[in-house]
Formats: structure tokens, sequence, C-alpha cells
């Protein structure tokens, strides 16, 4: 099946180039193929949409409850049809691990939630990432060594980080969520992360927040935390120059951002919402906490993608509703709700490039291994990494 996304969004200087479909064509076609897995059999390359979509129902069929397929919001229509369930990343790393009855996991999402659905998973489960080569640029941003070569800066520069406590956000590579769990700290989310924050400095004077700087900034201002007590810790820098932040910034600092982002989110801006607004007067706008401090000062909401699809649900009939985030779930849910007019602030926005990745030919092949016993694209946590890992996560499942 070919899936197009809508084609009528309200304002002809607000349509993303992607309004016309993200349509799902063969593999060899794609641009961006030299740079995805290139290890999918070439029998794959040449199938259109039609016969992957129906190889995939066939191979489901065959597999029945053993495997559940779990899609992210972000992900694309030809993708999302296959979900059990769709959600964040967090949700769905809970559902896969409630469902026992499963011993396959295949996770249409990116690397990062692989992993969490890899850490929380019961010993009989295995998880399975169609396209190995679907990272997170914003988890990328954020290195293990680097992360320990920072600590190690703060633990000189203090004389000991007894008192900093290191907050990892879900969109952050295992080893991440390890270091916290091993240094007395904890993983957040988007929906939990204020609550996160108030563990932390029941427990210490600063935190210390990566990957992303905005939805730490964001966070913190809504706890009333001064901007200029929120230091960015540029990891860029040569070792040695404390993330090009100044000792007075560091010495007034309680968050420490780690200056990493989100492609996606960043491009949001205060001028697109201007020119929104001015397009319609009553326009609602809602954005996700990864955009810059700037945007969601502006916006009349913010909040995670499990928000952001509620406000659009509970908004009365004949509302005019801007969305900043992700072009898939803002053309899903302008599909899903006909009777309100939702559209993407961004005029030029793409899709998560990395989540694109998850092309059907990678997930009929992952499939289809299965079928024939094969299990390719194990995402396989070490140990060592998943217990610690286990900890931070654990953690911030008891705030309640
Ligand atoms: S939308 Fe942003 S944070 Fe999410 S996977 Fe894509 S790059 Fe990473």
């Amino acid at each position: 099946m070919t899936t197009t996304t809508p084609t009528t969004f309200p304002v002809a200087q607000l349509q993303c180039e992607t309004d016309t479909g993200i349509e799902t064509v063969p593999l060899a076609e794609e641009a961006s193929f030299g740079s995805w897995q290139p290890s999918i059999p070439e029998r794959y390359w040449g199938m259109d949409a039609d016969e992957l979509t129906r190889r995939i129902h066939a191979a489901r069929e065959t597999l029945g409850d053993e495997v559940v397929v779990l899609g992210h919001h972000y992900q694309r229509e030809d993708i999302i049809q296959f979900a059990d369930e769709r959600g964040d990343s967090f949700g769905l790393a809970q559902y896969a691990a409630d469902r026992g009855e499963s011993k396959y996991i295949v996770f249409c999402g990116v690397h990062f939630m692989a992993e969490a659905a890899d850490i929380l998973r019961a010993d009989h489960q295995t998880v399975i990432l169609p396209n190995m080569e679907a990272g997170c640029s914003m988890a990328d941003m954020a290195a293990e060594p680097d992360v320990w070569s920072a600590w190690r800066e703060l633990e000189d520069f203090f004389g000991s980080t007894d008192d900093i406590i290191p907050v990892t956000y879900m969109n952050s590579a295992a080893s991440l969520k390890a270091f916290c769990g091993a240094n007395g700290g904890v993983v957040c989310t988007s929906s939990n992360a204020t609550k996160v924050l108030e563990w932390a400095f029941e427990r210490g004077k600063r935190v210390f927040f990566f990957p992303d700087q905005h939805l730490g900034r964001n966070t913190g201002h809504a706890m009333d935390i001064p901007l200029e007590e929120m230091v960015l810790w540029d990891w860029r820098a040569p070792a040695g120059n404390l993330g090009r932040a100044t000792a007075e910034e560091l010495e007034r600092s309680r968050i420490i951002l780690w200056q990493g982002h989100c492609s996606v989110h960043q491009r949001f801006s205060l001028a697109q919402i201007e020119q929104a607004r001015a397009q319609y007067p009553d326009v609602k706008i809602v954005v996700h906490p990864e955009c810059r401090y700037d945007v969601v000062q502006e916006a009349d909401a913010n909040g995670s993608t499990a928000f952001i699809v509620k406000y659009v649900q509970e908004a009365p009939a004949g509302s005019v509703i801007g969305v900043g985030t992700e072009i898939n779930l803002v053309s899903r849910l302008a599909k899903e709700h006909p009777d309100k007019t939702v559209f993407c602030l961004d005029p030029v926005v793409c899709p998560c490039s990395t989540m694109y990745r998850v092309h059907p030919a990678y997930l009929a092949w992952v499939m289809e291994s299965l079928v024939e016993g094969e299990v390719v694209n194990r995402i396989a946590v070490p140990d060592h990494q998943r217990q610690d890992a286990k900890v931070a996560l654990e953690r911030m499942l008891a705030l309640k």
C-alpha cells in the first residue's frame, strides 16, 4: 500500500515540502539508501510498497503472537499500519515488556529506543531494530567518553561530584543511562522531566543534564530557575576548557546543560509562530519541549508527543492548531481530525531523517527472517550496562 499525507493544509505558505506525500518508493530509489544499512539482501531493493505490504502482512500472520511490532509516533504510515502499539519511546518499551507472550519485539523507531526496550525486556524476549542505521542525531551528540571527560572536569573544578546529579533524557545511548545509574543519577522523559529534576534537587545542588539543552532549559525555567543559573557545556570544546563555561558561570549554575539538540525540533522559530498567528488570529500553537526556549515561551502549550496528541484530540471541533513537532505525527493528526485544522509550523520541515530509515523493506526483511527462524538486527545491550541503566530507569519509574 502506498500512503500519502494530506494534501490540503490550510495555508499555501505554511505547506511542508512533504505535504504532497511521504511516499514509499523502492529502496533502490531512495536518495539516501547508500548511507542506510547495506546488508539487507538485494532481493528487497526493488520491491514496491504494495509488494512489501503484502509480504509483511503474510509474515505477521505466520508469526502470530510470537512477535509484537512497535511503531513510534514519528514513523511513516507504511510502517505505522503494522504497529500493535504506537507511542513514544518509553511507553513502547514498557508495553513490550508487558507483552510477555511475544518472544520478539520489533521496534520501529531509532536505536536508543530499541536499547531501552532491551533494558526493560523479560529474559525470554529479543529486541530487533529493522534498520541498524536508524540512529538519533541528538543521542549521537553525547558520546560516553565525552560525558565521562566532562564529569572528570566537573569533579576537578568543584572538588567532588557528590553534589551533582546526572540526568539523561530518554533520547540517549544505553551507556549514558548506565552512567547515570552508576553515578546516583536518573533518566527522564519529556513527560516527567519536572518531576525528575525535583527528585534530583532533593539529592544534590546541581544537575548535569544531557543530551538535550532545550528540554533541560525549558524544564528549568518551568521550575523558576533563572536562565543565568543554567550554563551550557560545549562538548566540542577541547578537554580542560570547562566546556567553554566560565568559572563564575559554573559556580552559580544549578543546571549544567549539555549542548545537544534535536535537528527536527530546533528548526521551529518565532517567525513561524508569528506567521501562523497573522494568518489565523484564533490559532493555538502547541510545540514539543525539544524546541528552543523562545519558541516554547511563545507557544500556547508545550509537552511531549503524548501531550500533543491529547491536545489535538481534546480541542473542540473547528479549532485551528499549529504544531511544532515531526511531520509524520502532524500529518497523521490532521488526517485523524478532519473536523479541525491541524498543520505543521515549519514550511519546509522534513521527516526525522533517521526515523525515516525504517523503510518497509527493512521491516519485511526482519519479519521474513523470523519466519525462517533467523534473528537479524538484534539489539543487545551489554549486561554490565543493562544493569546500571536499569537502575537509572527504575529510579524514574519509582517517581509517581
Ligand atoms: S526527532 Fe529528534 S530526538 Fe527524535 S529521533 Fe529524530 S533526531 Fe532524535
